[in-house]
């Protein structure tokens, strides 16, 4: 379906850029801040930047964007690493914007010794105090002519740790009367005494956001750096930095980030899910991070496909989480073991079936010839849904009733004989008599039924736990809501219940993904033990997003 798809806008550039022979390859990269998981919304930035040097010649690099030395963590750069992989890309070279540290302050150096820098002794309310507004200039500040001497001289005692955090400042001297506020010379390196996860207590002043993306671009010869909207008021301090380092000149595009609804994509708000407890943590399994829907059951291709069929905007919009769902179905139908399972039973007795063991074979996946088959064992005990029987059904009910017959899937044709009900009047028992000419597979019964129900031998079944997930959240956008986005948080977003499922459930690893027959997709959870084995469900079968688009709305 995607060789049709007309190019993005970002395609069309880089295609531009190679038929001129601006460029022979193009060189992109991914640069997270390793201060969270990676949720779905840099997914769509990883399918996007390692996406173009598969279609073009070039290669996509990974960089960590360490310049803030508070939040960031090991843990996150293996997650990251992790998540990058798994979702099926390799990066050319693993970087990290601290190894260039030395560079960075050298630029610094050039810009002071070019007279473009300055440092500044203004606290920082001063400086706000200062910067103006959008329609009113800012002011010079009262540091901002000193001698090329005087800076080097304070900016080299910033390095060597003389000043306490928040005393001083390096600033670009570009102009406080700029239209774009962010060229008000904007501030390129602050002191802040603080330990880093790799450059451990060496440095005490550290590049801002400008100063460091850029020249980490340009260091790596980057072609095309591609980030979110949010950085086009950036774009020409970007450049003016390059233009006056006179080092090479990469390039900043912009494209609308992604966000999906009924959740949220900001590792910030993320984390404070997993502070507070309202999930069990980055990898629980409502979670929009990549670590979560990994064990939740989605699979990599779905989500790459779901990137692919958003493709790229240049205006930001919510995404329907029914579209990832609908991409999810489609792979996981494809791939999936089928297997049964009865989740509220209610028991079945086949009073002429002979008190014996008898093993059906049945295919793994129809979709999927090379799956196999395996054993089902039947007799004469079984368990269906109790919702598959209706003692005073409506018309066009082809389930289970009394006098009416239905096949059970893989096995016989059975028709309800007697309704045995307990003392509260429950249904405790269905007695039901079969076709022995009717196994699926070689029916000779000449008997056609309309309804094929799902069911497990009493003696094999093997019971287990199985999350059922929803939404994380009640509203479409909780981050656009009144007040604060956790009061829109889901409470019935986790529901735990009990399955009976065939004895073939026992062999079940992992890397395997199940449908469970008519109730949905589930794949193992990582909680499972000895004690018992626990599902999660990755999605039901039941499919709103495929008939809205069929509805064409
Ligand atoms: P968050 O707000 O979740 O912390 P971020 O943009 O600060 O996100 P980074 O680690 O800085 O996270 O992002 C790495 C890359 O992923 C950047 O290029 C960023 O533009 C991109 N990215 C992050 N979130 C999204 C999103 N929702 N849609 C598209 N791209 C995104
Ligand atoms: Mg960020």
């Amino acid at each position: 379906m995607s060789e049709e798809k007309s190019r993005n806008f970002l395609e069309e550039i880089i295609e531009e850029d190679l038929n001129s022979g601006k460029y022979k390859q193009i060189i992109t990269r991914f640069p997270p801040e390793p201060n969270g998981y990676l949720h779905l919304g840099h997914a769509s930035s990883i399918c996007l930047n390692f996406g173009l040097t598969k279609k073009y010649p070039g290669y996509t690099n990974l960089r960590f964007d360490d310049t803030n030395p508070v939040t960031e963590e090991v843990e996150y750069v293996d997650s990251i690493k992790d998540d990058v992989r798994w979702l099926g890309f390799e990066w050319k070279h693993e970087l990290y914007a601290s190894d260039y540290f030395d560079q960075l302050y050298d630029f610094a150096v050039r810009l002071i010794k070019k007279g473009l820098a300055y440092v500044d002794d203004s606290t920082s309310d001063e400086m706000a105090a200062m910067k103006g507004t959008p329609t009113e200039p800012g002011k010079n500040s009262k540091y901002r002519d000193r001698s090329v001497d005087e800076n080097l001289d304070l900016f080299a005692r910033m390095k060597a740790g003389e000043f306490e955090d928040g005393t001083r400042t390096l600033r670009a001297k570009i102009d406080m009367a700029h239209i774009n506020m962010l060229m008000r010379d904007p501030v390129i390196y602050r002191i802040k005494h603080a330990h880093h996860h790799r450059t451990g207590d060496k440095w005490c002043i550290y590049p801002m956001y400008d100063m460091a993306h850029g020249q980490s671009d340009s260091i790596e010869n980057i072609t095309h750096s591609i980030c979110t909207l949010e950085f086009v008021p950036h774009r020409e301090l970007y450049d003016w930095l390059i233009e006056k380092l006179e080092i090479y000149p990469s390039h900043q595009y912009e494209f609308a980030r992604r966000n999906i609804n009924f959740t949220v994509t900001s590792k910030r708000k993320l984390l404070q899910l997993v502070n507070d407890k309202y999930v069990t943590g980055w990898d629980d399994p409502r979670m929009p991070t990549i670590t979560g829907l990994r064990r939740r059951g989605y699979t990599p291709e779905s989500i790459r496909e779901f990137c692919d069929r958003i493709g790229i905007a240049k205006r930001e919009n919510i995404v329907d989480v029914g579209l990832l769902e609908f991409c999810l179905r489609e792979h996981l139908n494809k791939i999936s073991l089928r297997r049964m399972v009865v989740f509220n039973p209610v028991k079945v007795i086949i009073t002429n079936f002979p008190n014996e063991k008898e093993l059906l074979e049945t295919e793994n996946n129809p979709e999927d010839p090379g799956s196999g088959t395996r054993q089902l064992p039947f007799t004469r005990e079984i368990y269906i849904e109790r919702d598959d029987f209706m003692e005073n059904p409506p018309k066009k009910y082809f389930r289970l009733a009394p006098g009416q017959m239905v096949r059970l899937k893989s096995a016989y044709i059975i028709k309800c004989e007697e309704v045995i009900k307990d003392n509260s009047g429950k249904v405790a028992e269905l007695h039901c008599t079969y076709l022995p000419e009717s196994k699926s597979g070689n029916d000779t019964s000449g008997t056609h039924v309309k309804g094929t129900l799902h069911w497990v031998n009493v003696a094999d079944a093997v019971k287990i736990e199985v999350r059922e997930y929803d939404r994380l959240f009640r509203v479409e956008d909780p981050s656009s809501e009144e007040g604060d986005f956790k009061d829109y948080i889901n409470p019935d977003s986790l529901k735990v219940v009990t399955g009976f499922a065939e004895p073939a459930i026992k062999n079940a690893r992992f890397s395997d993904r199940f449908q469970f027959l008519r109730k949905g997709y589930y794949c193992l959870d990582k909680d499972s033990s000895e004690e018992g084995m626990i599902f999660n469900r990755t999605v039901t079968l039941k499919d709103d997003w495929a008939k809205q688009v069929k509805k064409g709305s």
